[in-house]
């Protein structure tokens, strides 16, 4: 097996020297291409993280612990060590003074660069002293290569990559991307004048070209905060595409027509589908469930179509809200989809809704990628003929095969789950000539507010902002893996009340398998310490048919523990579950863990979710595994959870997990850069209006072909 890929290969310095193959190169091609650098001005928009200063050179003697240096020494010693593990110790020496150079992983190739004699320039992190260990001073993994030739002039810029996509390469294709785009201004020259500034903007060639190649006298600090001027440019351009982009969708849908659903199609009916399923509730709606309704209701009735984002959190009742839009279009005598990203999720929405339709007279489909062949037939000539007036089912509902005759709403739920382009063909499927139908999206995982403003200006978002009444709160606790007994012992608890228990285990991305032996060790582990009671296992391998076998009956009760892997961690509904137990906390995202607690508290009866934990080798948790943690603990709010997620990860990382395809700010920060976000607010209506080729070339600049996603 290879050693895993060295970190320290970042550095400018890695040896990068020898003749790659032919499929090294395509690899590096395809590794480009998935970084999304197509083009050369993509190339050249692709800015450096950080810089390394590889135009010094430092004396041993003279460097600091925990200082990044530049060093130029000789190998006077080197050894394969085995303890305390395998490793390769390089001793060297600058004449100032030595220093050990460290690798735990390494290949022949290093052993050779390093042979006894030779001189290397050499790149890494400075630690320890003669009192560390006996080792004295040392670098762990760093940069090197031969000695010899001049130092460079410039920085090193340092770019975001891939694996497969050493920086060397990387640089040499960013470099020529730069060299050959096209960096004629976009912004108008009237465009930067309303702004106050105390010296005239960089233009985006100059701004560009310094970002790639600063020179060393540059404040790397402004660099690397990114208020330097050059920055300041990028920042402003990138905030504007945005933008504009987001305005041109918005008249883009503006001038779309969808089907007007006011009404009931057939006028002296006794009472609408809608006031008859409100009438059969076995609950009066909340008033933010009454509200939201209100807001979709009036969205119906126009002829634009509605693109508008419900949110609500876990357990609000989105899906009755979504059922009464439904019924709204089907009163109209229209067809409507219901997507949702798994097949137990959408099976939980088909039964909840043909039971809520079904004695109204309204025939539902159901459309799934497991289903038989027959089974398929009979649903596809349903939603051909028009019989069926709801269409329920997973990603099958896209499907090319599958022909709607005049599908006026989609309803989208756990959106996030799911591509843009998937969101895109869905939309697609409305025949009538040139209309498109409404799109309703739901989710579970609010936006918090300034991104909503920036990302999605395009979107209207509804909120339910309480949870239907009698819900108890639920207690959560953060347990150390080491007292897994007393979880056991509560379990035994809730059961010996006639409750019933979730146990999730973490999804382990790199190895299914792992994930498996967990799940199933667990499972193990339970039933035998819990004789008499019945314990399921649920896991993404498993057959459809078997999910839906053991859930269903965990749902009738028959299971008192459900053990399983993520699978349930949307949308899934037991009031009688009262327990939540989830092992490997500290691996979960926050919103994660907040979905997954959703999935208790849904009855009257009291209660809990416990947050399992180890530290693995290390004596404590890591800083923001902590934060998570206590988020959990102290607020069951998924506003302010989604708020604590934001600030625990930042806008990128947030968006790019629930929002795939989606034209993320790589430069520009909301927060930081506002008075640039208030610029182009106000600049993006004047230039679509007055200089509407130059907005277009700005926009195909900064997006390209991602500007279709938008409008998903
Ligand atoms: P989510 O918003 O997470 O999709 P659901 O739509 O699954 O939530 O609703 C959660 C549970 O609350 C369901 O059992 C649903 O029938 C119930 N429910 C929805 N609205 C109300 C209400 N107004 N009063 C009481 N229970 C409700
Ligand atoms: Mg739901």
């Amino acid at each position: 097996m290879p050693p895993p890929v060295i970190k320290a290969s970042t550095s400018a310095l890695e040896t990068a020297g020898k003749a790659r193959s032919p499929s090294a190169k395509s690899q590096a091609q395809q590794a480009l291409e998935k970084l999304g650098l197509r083009r050369d001005i993509d190339l050249a928009l692709h800015l450096p993280l950080r810089y390394e200063d590889e135009t010094r050179v430092t004396a041993l003697a003279d460097a600091r612990d925990g200082e990044l240096v530049q060093i130029e020494a000789q190998v006077t010693r080197s050894e394969i060590t085995f303890r305390p593990r395998r490793q390769l110790r390089v001793t060297v020496d600058d004449g100032s003074d030595t220093c050990v150079l460290r690798f735990i992983n390494f290949y022949p190739s290093h052993q050779k660069t390093l042979s006894v004699g030779a001189r290397v320039r050499v790149r890494g992190e400075i630690r320890g002293g003669s009192f560390a260990g006996g080792f004295g001073r040392e670098m762990v993994h760093p940069g090197f290569r031969p000695a010899g030739g001049d130092l460079p002039s410039a920085l090193t810029p340092v770019y975001p990559t891939v694996a497969g996509l050493p920086q060397a390469y990387l640089r040499k294709a960013v470099l020529s991307g730069l060299s050959r785009a096209d960096l004629a201004e976009t912004v108008p020259e009237t465009g930067f004048s309303r702004k106050k500034l105390s010296k005239p903007l960089w233009s985006l060639r100059e701004a560009l070209q310094f970002l790639h190649h600063p020179t060393p006298d540059a404040a790397l600090a402004t660099l690397e905060n990114r208020s330097h001027p050059a920055w300041q440019r990028l920042k402003a351009e990138e905030l504007l595409a945005q933008q504009l982009s987001q305005l041109q969708a918005r008249r883009v849908r503006a001038a779309m027509r969808a089907p007007a659903l006011a009404g009931p199609a057939m006028r002296g009916t006794h009472c609408t589908l809608h006031e008859q399923l409100l009438e059969r509730l076995p609950f009066r709606l909340t008033a933010a469930q009454q509200r939201v309704g209100i807001e979709i209701d009036a969205d119906l009735k126009k002829n634009i179509p509605m693109h508008r984002l419900l949110q609500g959190d876990v357990g609000s009742g989105k899906t009755v809200v979504a059922a009464l839009a439904a019924a709204r279009c089907m009163d109209a005598g229209w067809q409507c989809a219901l997507m949702a990203p798994t097949e137990i999720l959408a099976e939980q929405h088909f039964r909840k809704l043909i039971g809520w339709l079904e004695p109204l007279g309204i025939q539902t489909a159901w459309l799934t990628g497991s289903q038989k062949a027959k089974e398929r037939r009979e649903a596809l000539a349903m939603i051909e003929s028009g019989a069926a007036g709801l269409v329920v089912g997973t990603h099958a509902v896209i499907q090319n095969k599958v022909l709607f005759k005049n599908l006026a709403l989609a309803i989208i739920d756990e959106q996030h789950r799911f591509g843009v382009a998937q969101r895109l063909a869905l939309r697609s499927k409305m025949t009538e000539g040139g209309q498109d139908p409404h799109l309703l999206m739901m989710t579970a995982t609010p936006i918090p507010r300034t991104l909503a403003m920036s990302y999605y200006a395009d979107l209207d978002v509804s909120t339910i902002d309480e949870l239907p009444p009698g819900r108890t709160p639920i207690v959560t606790k953060v347990v150390n893996e080491a007292r897994r007994d007393e979880v056991v012992e509560r379990i035994r608890g809730q059961l010996n009340q006639g409750r019933q228990v979730y146990w999730v285990c973490p999804l382990i991305e790199e190895s299914e398998a792992v994930d498996l032996t967990n799940a199933t060790q667990t499972h193990e582990a339970l039933t035998a310490a819990l004789p008499g009671t019945p314990v399921g296992l649920l896991h993404s391998r498993m057959p459809v048919a078997e999910k839906r076998a053991v859930m269903s009956l965990f749902t009738s009760g028959q299971l008192g523990v459900l053990v399983s892997t993520t699978v349930i961690e949307v949308g899934v509904d037991v009031p009688n579950a009262s327990l939540m137990v989830i092992e490997h906390a500290e691996r979960f995202g926050l919103s994660q863990l907040h979905q997954l607690r959703g999935r208790v508290g849904r009855g009257a009866a009291a209660a809990a979710c416990v947050l399992l934990y180890s530290t693995g080798d290390a004596p404590r948790l890591g800083e923001t595994a902590r934060a998570r943690l206590k988020a959990m603990v102290e607020t069951q709010d998924g506003f302010e959870i989604a708020r604590r997620d934001l600030d625990i990860r930042g806008p990128g990382e947030f968006l790019g997990a629930r929002q795939s395809g989606a034209p993320l700010l790589r430069f520009a920060d909301l927060a930081l850069d506002a008075d640039w976000l208030a610029w182009a607010r106000a600049l993006a209506p004047e230039m679509l209006d007055q200089h509407a080729d130059l907005a277009h070339r700005h926009i195909q600049r900064w997006l390209g072909g991602k500007a279709e996603f938008l409008k998903a």
